[in-house]
Parts: C-alpha cells; structure tokens; sequence
C-alpha cells in the first residue's frame, strides 16, 4: 500500500520565496544609483508633495504580498503619510484615496 504524501502547501512556500526573493531585490534596488535618482526628486509619488529626499521610503506599487515585483516599473518614492496610508487602507479605500489625491492635483 503505497503511503499517503502529507499535503504540503507548496503554494504557499512558492509565495514565500517569492516574497522573500523580492525583498531582497528591493534592498538591492534600494542601493542603486536609479534610485538615489528617485528620492533625489524629493517628491512623493502618490501625492506629489514635496518631500525631503531622507523622509521618502521605497513603495511598491503592486505590494510584493500582492505578487508586485521589485522593478523600477513598481518602486516608486512615497512620503510617510501615504506610507501609512497605504499600509492602513484596504486596497479599495487606498485606491479611493488615490482619486482624492490626483482630483486634488489636477
Ligand atoms: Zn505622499
């Protein structure tokens, strides 16, 4: 009688490699003269304030938790106040606050 494989979530340990993989790579990104470039701006990505280049932290657009990458295409600058934004915000409300920002600036 063959024995019974214990269900593994491989789907999950895929997800955290995943996970972890891009971290890494945004740590990396984090150092590199493209992004230095970025916060060099010092202009929020999201609200378009003006920011001191040390107070802007790297966000990712699509959150890596999301299966967002670490690209120059999905980092972008953001300030503190959209950081937290982002964090406390269900992805609706975040994008619900996305169009307050840009009516505003437009
Ligand atoms: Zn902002």
């Amino acid at each position: 009688m063959k024995k019974k494989k214990p269900l593994k979530p491989f789907a999950y340990d895929l997800e955290a490699s995943d996970l972890s993989r891009e971290r890494h790579k945004a740590r990396e990104l984090r150092q590199s003269q493209w992004w230095k470039r970025q916060v060099a701006k010092g202009q929020c990505y999201y609200c378009k304030r003006e920011t001191p280049p040390k107070a802007l932290t790297m966000d990712h657009i699509v959150p890596i938790a999301r299966g967002g990458k670490s690209t120059r295409g999905n980092v972008v600058p953001c300030c503190k106040s959209c950081n937290n934004a982002k964090k406390q915000l269900l992805p609706m409300e975040w994008e619900a606050y996305l169009k307050i920002l840009t009516s505003k600036t437009s």
